[in-house]
């Protein structure tokens, strides 16, 4: 391992500094406060650190994609959301979430009867599970858990399962993620989903990287009765809002009432640190700034 691996750099100090490329001019930087592994595997580089702050941090391709301190926010919203929202998920497919967090939080829902994650990069999953094991809990462990190693752009087009849930939890669209964020692939996940599924997308940093919001809301609403976009706010997430898609062609399901979420979530019986119905319901109101820039 390099003592100054990709995408890092030494200050004055001689502290060793991950530095993170948002766009042209916004950078954002994490010390390294001890270095835990730094590869560049054959799909995509990554990086493993604790930083004092942030406690410990995965970047790929020199983007934090997990943060000790606050992935839950994340894996919490893009599971409990649909899930509650739709009401009776049963089948689940994930494409991307390498990291486990999201099947960890999926699989807290008794309904759910499978899940099958389709990742690029068994690199991921398995140091994901050496440096990560509070992100997935053992959630590759669970019986209701089948694990495909491809590309899901691929997957999407051979398979013949269907699901009520596809989760797109992927990287940002640069690399082998990019194919995740077109129309093709899209209308491929579309084909997929039983009567009254649901899609939902991470559709990155809606307030400096609009685009790939754009891109998504268009082929939504060419694709599907309902779209749109609910806001977190992730501090290791620097930018501002990430905007997650949600499409479904069930109108009831969109729109859920907040009393049916409050009722779902109690019986779920469980505690979380960032989802709850009136965070769920709220997160789907958009600032007008960011609205305009998706319309
Ligand atoms: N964004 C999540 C978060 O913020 O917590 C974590 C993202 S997860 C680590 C992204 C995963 O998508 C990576 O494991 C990466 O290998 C995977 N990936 C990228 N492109 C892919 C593709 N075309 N097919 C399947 N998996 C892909």
């Amino acid at each position: 391992m390099t003592d100054t691996p990709k995408h890092t750099y030494r200050d004055a100090n001689g502290d060793l500094w991950f530095r993170e490329s948002l766009s042209e001019g916004i950078g954002n930087g994490l010390r390294i406060d001890k270095l835990l592994y730094a590869e560049a595997s054959d799909v995509q580089d990554l990086i493993v650190f604790e930083n004092n702050e942030n406690g410990r941090v995965l970047a790929i391709d020199g983007l934090v994609q997990v943060s000790m301190a606050d992935e839950f926010i994340y894996h919490e919203m893009v599971s409990h959301v649909p899930l509650l929202s739709h009401g009776a998920v049963k089948r689940v497919l994930i494409v991307g979430g390498g990291d486990g967090g999201a099947m960890r939080e999926m699989l807290k829902h008794k309904g759910v009867e499978s899940i099958t994650l389709v990742e690029i990069d068994p690199d991921v999953i398995e140091f994901s599970k050496k440096w990560f094991p509070d992100v997935s809990q053992g959630s590759f462990e669970d019986s209701r858990v089948n694990v495909v190693i491809a590309d899901g752009s691929k997957y999407v087009e051979e398979t013949t399962d269907t699901f009520d849930l596809i989760l797109i939890d992927s990287s940002d669209p640069v690399g082998p993620s990019a194919v995740l964020f077109t129309r093709e692939f899209y209308t491929a996940c579309s084909k997929l989903l039983n009567e009254g599924g649901v899609i939902v997308t991470q559709s990155g940093l809606a307030a400096i990287h609009p685009e790939p919001v754009k891109s998504t809301s268009d082929s939504f609403k060419a694709l599907f009765a309902h779209s749109g976009f609910y806001l977190i706010c992730v501090p290791a997430f620097s930018g501002g809002f990430m905007a997650l898609g949600f499409a479904t062609n069930d109108g009831a399901t969109f729109d859920r009432d907040i009393v049916t979420i409050r009722e779902r979530f109690a019986a779920l019986n469980i505690k979380t640190k960032y989802y709850s119905p009136e965070i769920h319901k709220g997160s789907f109101a958009l600032p007008p700034y960011i609205a305009e820039k998706i319309a």
